[in-house]
């Protein structure tokens, strides 16, 4: 009734029809009970008339009606009655009741106004999602589904009708089934967060497909109250990306022979040339061999990668002291170091159930990376502390820092902060992810706390026993 398409539509003979009727309807509805509501209230059911005919018809039939139902109050129940007069006291009644007449239509006309802008956002909104690539679901927190855009056929293959009866169950694969229910539980207890996941689908074809779900928790937002499910199928960059991991497990696999065998070549003439009186070509030795040390860890990190990336990263565990592994790390690490004394402070040496070797590669990664984003040396802190069930690592250095909308990128694979002074480092981004890893494995957790221009602690809780104590990590 008070769309302004809706009145635009109507026929103005009949808007103006009502405008003329409804008043005489309400002066008939009056005059009937006119012994009980007659002298004291003139006015009263012809304000309902004004604002129905406004909204009815718009402003010109609603100042009609104004007029209209003014002149039969003064007629009829303003005193003399039955006549038309106009004494002082009726004239303050009639203006009184025209200008509340001309505000209230005023009001309905805002009414009108605001109804056509929501519409309009509406339509505006409505044409976003429903032409978006994306295909987009709400489902309210017991799991019905609210909304399901037309998108979901283009994607998934179903229609929307299909797709609200399909038994979801069935279409994801068992063993993602608990990685998606964990991840999708977190999201629940953090309103106006979100996430987004990967995974499979089994399309209306029956074909497994890769989806890039981004989910929203909105469940305390007022008038949602809801899951926005965000999706789209990445079936083919997944393959295209399987296809370049393959290729760089391949090439890094065909690496590592030949220079491995360089290097104990290099060594050998190394050992040579030392008792020998050439220094210079010594010399040359050494920055070769320290040369092929980075390539090797380099080529180290690409096939860790490949490994995390096809679930091929091994862990041989057993009992180890730690602290004697930490000062083996340091011991080894200060000697790349003429800049930077590493202080390590030790409680006690726990021992811990778990992979010495990949946790000193992580201890390691953590003090190099110390050493290299602390470019005017400085001591770096290297301290152990041990609680109840796990032992915290931490490394602090007082190098360039990381600003706090890095610190959990940093952590991603590739990451590396951008910036003009980052450049002058070098680095492939890929230590930090192979740590988090390796720690989360470990069931452990890996962190950082830091401030820019002022150095970071990287951080390592470990339990001393995974199999007995609870996981630290979010996993
Ligand atoms: P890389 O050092 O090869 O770039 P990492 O994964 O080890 O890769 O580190 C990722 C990024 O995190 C680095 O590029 C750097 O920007 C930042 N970073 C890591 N350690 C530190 C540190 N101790 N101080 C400041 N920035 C750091």
């Amino acid at each position: 009734m008070w769309s302004d398409t809706a009145i635009a539509n109507r026929k103005w003979y009949i808007k103006y029809l009502f405008a003329l009727s409804l008043p005489l309807l309400a002066t008939i509805i009056k005059l009937n009970f006119y012994k009980v509501i007659g002298d004291d209230t003139p006015f009263v059911l012809y304000f309902g008339t004004v604002i129905l005919v406004t909204g009815f018809g718009g402003v010109g039939p609603g100042i009609l009606s104004a007029i209209l139902t003014g002149l039969f109050a003064d007629y009829y129940f303003l005193k003399p009655i039955d006549g038309f007069s106009l004494t002082a006291d009726q004239g303050i009644h009639y203006f009184i009741y025209m200008t509340e007449c001309f505000f209230l239509i005023s009001l309905s006309g805002a009414v009108t106004r605001a109804s056509r802008n929501l519409r309009k956002r509406e339509v505006r909104f409505r044409a976003m999602i429903e032409n978006s690539q994306d295909a987009i679901v709400v489902a309210s927190k017991y799991g019905t589904i609210l909304y399901a855009s037309p998108a979901i056929q283009k994607v998934l293959g179903y229609s929307i009708e299909e797709f609200r009866n399909l038994s979801l169950e069935s279409h994801f694969q068992t063993d993602e089934k608990d990685r998606l229910k964990s991840e999708f539980s977190h999201l629940t207890a953090r309103p106006g967060d979100s996430i987004t996941v990967v995974h499979q689908f089994l399309n209306k074809d029956e074909n497994w497909v890769w989806i890039e779900n981004t989910i929203t928790n909105l469940v305390d937002y007022p008038g949602m109250k809801a899951f926005v499910f965000n999706f789209r199928n990445v079936t083919e960059r997944i393959l295209l990306e399987r296809q370049k991991d393959d290729f760089v497990a391949v090439a890094t696999h065909e690496l590592k022979t030949p220079v491995t065998s360089i290097k104990a070549y290099a060594q050998i003439l190394l050992a040579k040339l030392s008792k020998g009186n050439n220094p210079d070509n010594v010399k040359m030795l050494e920055k070769m061999n320290g040369q092929l040390n980075k390539l090797i860890s380099l080529i180290g990190d690409m096939l860790d990668v490949t490994k995390i990336e096809g679930g091929r990263l091994q862990f041989q565990e057993e009992n180890y002291p730690f602290s004697t592994m930490v000062k083996e790390v340091v011991e080894d690490l200060q000697h790349t170091t003429e800049d930077h004394d590493l202080l390590l402070e030790i409680d006690e040496n726990p021992q811990i159930f778990g992979d010495k070797e990949r946790m000193s590669q992580v201890i390691s990664n953590l003090i190099s990376n110390a050493i290299k984003y602390s470019p005017s040396s400085g001591n770096i802190l290297v301290k152990i502390e041990c609680h109840e069930k796990s032992v915290k690592l931490t490394v602090q250095d007082y190098g360039v820092g990381i600003s706090e909308e890095n610190q959990e990128k940093i952590f991603d694979r590739f990451y590396r902060v951008s910036g003009p002074e980052n450049y002058t480092f070098p680095g492939i981004g890929l230590g930090l992810y192979i740590s988090k890893e390796i720690v989360n494995r470990q069931f452990g957790k890996l962190w950082v706390e830091s401030t820019k221009g002022e150095g970071s602690v990287f951080c390592v809780e470990l339990p001393y026993d995974h199999r007995r104590a609870p996981k630290l990590n979010n996993r």
